[in-house]
């Protein structure tokens, strides 16, 4: 795949980019390495005070990196310069967060004592320079929820960005050095995929996270298995969206729209099947059809668009296909369905009803607007459907019922279970999933803990 930003909403190639030679990669290795050995001496205030210097360029720099984003990958940009307001409050919160997270851990004295010791400690060190392989759908957030805690544990970050991303990964490594960070800390590699092997077996590199598909995660961890260093995988995600009758409809209707299109439905935590209980299915149908219909789809740089383009030619085909597959076997398109003429990759917002276990849409993710509705008789049936899938990242349950709560949190089998509302990360709350959605947490104390050498001081 080219190193380029070509514009989804258009196709047009904007800019192409030579990746960069062993030389240039091998120079960045040096210097990965050598700035780990003071940077990790470095107090916590010195990293917060650059962290939260960099947070305040990006929030300044929000127009600017908002439109980039959107030529790049082509969400709306309203939504690109709302993720740089996140990333700069996600840096915000680490920098103020990370030294308490990060604070020595003293075990129970019984167990001091008990063990022998006069003294015991838990202290978190940083690992070292850790390479992060990274999507495009939000090409600053997935950064960025690696980059703060990892620079804020001491950690030096590596980032092989998406290759469709170019220009945004150049601007994260311009805006780590803008804030004070030394060159070595944060570092762009311009590569394709088929570097990050040899990569992942340099012995400077410690560990590595990847957010993405299922086969990327799977070539990055066996390599990674075969080094014995550690990895975080965030890959994809087909969360159900679940609806009793106790639900707040109207409400329920209106987010679900949200949790299914936003970023063009290109989310790995988007609501992907909407699983309703059969008394208010058809009033949740009727409603949440009504909703998909009304969105504006269109030109990503027009502020009131709600939906573009999906970010490449290769993903309109792979979602297409999974909705000719299902109208194939059966499924009925209650709204979209048909991709429309002229330039750009759009998909309009689609409804299917109708799915089968056999249909591919129901085992696999559809990265794009589309959504499938289910008829579920009662609770069992409800949480049956929901784990009938190889993901495993979050899930949305909409009830007033407080049984109903508690069995969906005991039953579903995901890293989330969001009650009445959408899933949306936040830097306070571990973000990671189970099962095909991969391993490992981001963000919270949890996220910042992956990458540290959990190290036991004992004192005699
Ligand atoms: P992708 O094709 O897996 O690409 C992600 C990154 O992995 C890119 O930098 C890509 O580089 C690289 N890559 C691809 N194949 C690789 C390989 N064999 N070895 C090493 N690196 C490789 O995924 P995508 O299409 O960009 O993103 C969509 C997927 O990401 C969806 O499944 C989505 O659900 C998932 N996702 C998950 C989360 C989460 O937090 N769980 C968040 C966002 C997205 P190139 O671009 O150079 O190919």
């Amino acid at each position: 795949m080219h190193i380029a930003t070509v514009n989804p909403a258009n196709g047009e190639t904007v800019k192409t980019y030579h990746p960069m030679d062993e030389d240039e990669l091998e120079r960045r290795l040096q210097l990965a390495e050598a700035t780990f050995r003071t940077y990790r001496t470095t107090a916590f205030e010195e990293r917060s005070r650059l962290l939260h210097h960099a947070a305040e360029i990006l929030d300044e720099d929000r127009d600017v990196i908002g439109k980039v984003i959107t030529t790049e990958m082509g969400k709306p940009v309203a939504q690109a310069r709302a993720e740089a307001a996140k990333c700069a409050k996600a840096m915000h919160w680490y920098a103020d967060h990370a030294a308490g997270l990060l604070a020595d851990e003293e075990p129970a004295a019984s167990d001091v004592k008990d063990s022998g010791a006069s003294r015991a400690l838990v202290r978190y060190r940083p690992l070292g320079p850790v390479l992060a392989v990274m999507p495009w759908n939000f090409p600053l957030w997935q950064v960025v929820r690696f980059a703060a805690p990892a620079l804020m544990a001491g950690n030096v970050g590596l980032l092989k960005h998406a290759s469709n991303v170019p220009q945004t990964a150049l601007y994260l490594e311009d805006l780590f050095h803008r804030a004070g960070f030394t060159e070595g800390c944060f570092q762009t590699l311009l590569i394709g995929s088929a570097t990050v092997d040899d990569l992942l077996r340099d012995e400077r590199i410690k560990a590595a996270t990847l957010t993405g598909s299922e086969p990327a995660g799977r070539a990055v961890a066996s390599t990674c298995g075969e080094m014995i260093k550690k990895t975080v995988l965030e890959l994809g995600g087909s969360d159900p969206f679940v609806v009793m009758p106790s639900a707040d409809l109207d409400r329920a209707a209106e987010v679900a729209v949200t949790a299914r299109v936003q970023n063009a439905g290109q989310s790995c935590i988007a609501a992907k099947r909407f699983i309703v209980h059969t008394d208010v299915y058809d009033a949740f149908a009727e409603r949440f059809v009504a909703g998909m219909r009304a969105l504006k789809v269109g030109d990503p740089m027009d502020e009131d668009t709600d939906v573009g383009p999906l970010s490449s030619e290769q993903g309109r085909t792979d979602l297409e296909e999974l909705v000719d597959d299902a109208v194939r076997a059966g499924a009925t398109v209650l709204c979209g369905g048909e991709r429309p003429d002229g330039p750009g990759w759009f998909y309009p917002p689609t409804v299917l009803a109708g799915i089968d276990r056999e249909m591919r849409i129901h085992r696999e993710e559809a990265f794009g607007p589309v959504a499938t509705l289910y008829r579920a008789d009662d609770l069992d049936e409800a949480v049956l459907i929901a784990n009938d899938t190889p993901f495993g990242l979050s899930s949305n349950v909409w009830t007033r019922d407080e049984a109903e709560i508690d069995r969906f949190v005991r039953d579903l089998e995901a890293g989330g279970v969001y009650v009445n509302g959408m899933t949306a990360s936040h830097p306070a709350f571990p973000f990671g999933g189970v099962k095909r959605s991969g391993y490992g947490r981001e963000l919270s104390g949890h996220g910042i803990r992956e990458f540290c050498n959990i190290t036991t001081v004992w004192h005699g």
